[in-house]
């Protein structure tokens, strides 16, 4: 039988995770996964076999999440978890361009976790799945002796020549992001400070939406020189663009598009503002396009129904990043370090 083929719902008896078992818990996976035909052999065997668009390149991510670095376990539900967990990563085949294809799931998990809490896992990440026509293939499943450790590997594809690259930007190209920007920053801000976010904000940040048709009509219509997607703020994203592409860029922090919501808090709270705009996990499209193409990005945003606002524009490298803050105040920063330029401002693992 092909071992993508959904079987009859069959409900597997056990409460804890010890009882299920490695192979009861993967049994219990495989039979939750959409069937695609794309997918020859998926859950079950060595390898998993799957069909590639011919023509086309290969685009492959991968992000790890690992409890208490990414994520707590009491700010977030399973099932939102499980859903971002593919949200990261799908984000990135966005930024490409790319059009998703087949999905990989490693999972590191402690021996007291509730079965309950696994299923949610699985319903969170594989209805962003189903979502975005993307399918789960295969993976590896073990013990952790401290926190969940979850590894999720994206393959997509794309024909090379729209490739949306970070080193495509050459002086003069608009600067432009999708959405808005710190609905995410601000909700982690108030779980921080022991706030309730308001629902929606709260769901930017629990459950943010691959760009994923933007980014593949974008680079279908040859109209963005080079994408990336906001997963660590503005700065330092816009920071990546411009190191890859030899750049420097005005940037008016003015013109970032701010949610109703974002906008009101600020305007009680203007001493968050910087917090806000730096702190990422935004998951929307930051691009540069050339000038000229203006007209058919404001048409594509009316298409999609995404607003797609100009933020800035790219300058020669020379000129550094200029900031133009809320106040009309221009600071230039040059990029001297290396390492630090690269991440402006943003989130870095390894630095204090
Ligand atoms: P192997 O010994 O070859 O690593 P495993 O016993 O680890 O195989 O896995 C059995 C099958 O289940 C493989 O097809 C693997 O890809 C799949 N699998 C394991 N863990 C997961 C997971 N968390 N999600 C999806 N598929 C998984
Ligand atoms: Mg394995």
């Amino acid at each position: 039988m092909d071992k993508n083929t959904r079987p009859e719902k069959k409900e597997i008896a056990a409460a804890t995770l010890a009882a299920l078992g490695e192979f009861g818990l993967i049994e219990r996976i495989r039979q939750r996964v959409r069937a695609n035909p794309a997918v020859l052999t998926g859950i079950g065997d060595d390898c998993s076999v799957c069909t590639f668009p011919p023509g086309e390149v290969l685009l492959t991510t991968k992000d790890l999440l690992l409890e208490d670095i990414h994520f707590r376990r009491t700010w977030i539900d399973m099932y939102s978890l499980g859903w971002k967990s593919a949200a990261v990563n799908l984000s990135d085949i966005a930024a490409m361009g790319g059009t998703a294809l087949y999905v990989h799931l490693g999972l590191g998990i402690p021996a007291e976790t509730a079965l309950d809490d696994l299923e949610a896992f699985m319903h969170g990440f594989l209805s962003l799945c189903d979502q975005e026509n993307t399918t789960l293939c295969g993976g590896d499943t073990c013990r952790s002796v401290q926190g969940l450790c979850i590894s999720v590997t994206v393959q997509g594809s794309i024909p090379q020549a729209e490739l949306c690259q970070r080193s495509g930007a050459t002086p003069g190209d608009i600067i432009y992001v999708s959405g808005t920007l710190g609905d995410s920053a601000l909700a982690l801000l108030q779980l921080l400070e022991g706030e309730k976010p308001e629902a929606h904000i709260a769901l930017r940040h629990y459950r943010p939406q691959p760009r994923l048709q933007l980014g593949r009509a974008l680079a279908s219509q040859r109209l963005a020189s080079a994408m990336i997607d906001l997963s660590d703020g503005i700065f330092a994203d816009l920071g990546h663009i411009l190191e890859r592409s030899g750049c420097g860029a005005e940037l008016d922090t003015r013109l970032i598009p701010l949610s109703a919501s974002v906008q009101q808090h600020l305007h009680q709270q203007p001493q968050r503002r910087t917090q806000v705009l730096k702190g990422g996990e935004d998951y929307e499209l930051l691009f540069t396009a050339p000038a000229e193409q203006q007209q058919r990005i404001a048409q594509l945003s009316a298409e999609l129904n995404v607003p797609l606002t100009a933020v800035g524009k790219i300058l020669p490298a020379q000129e550094g990043l200029r900031s133009i803050d809320h106040c009309g105040i221009t600071h230039t920063s040059m990029r001297e370090n290396k390492s630090d330029a690269s991440n402006p401002g943003g989130f870095n693992h390894f630095r204090a």
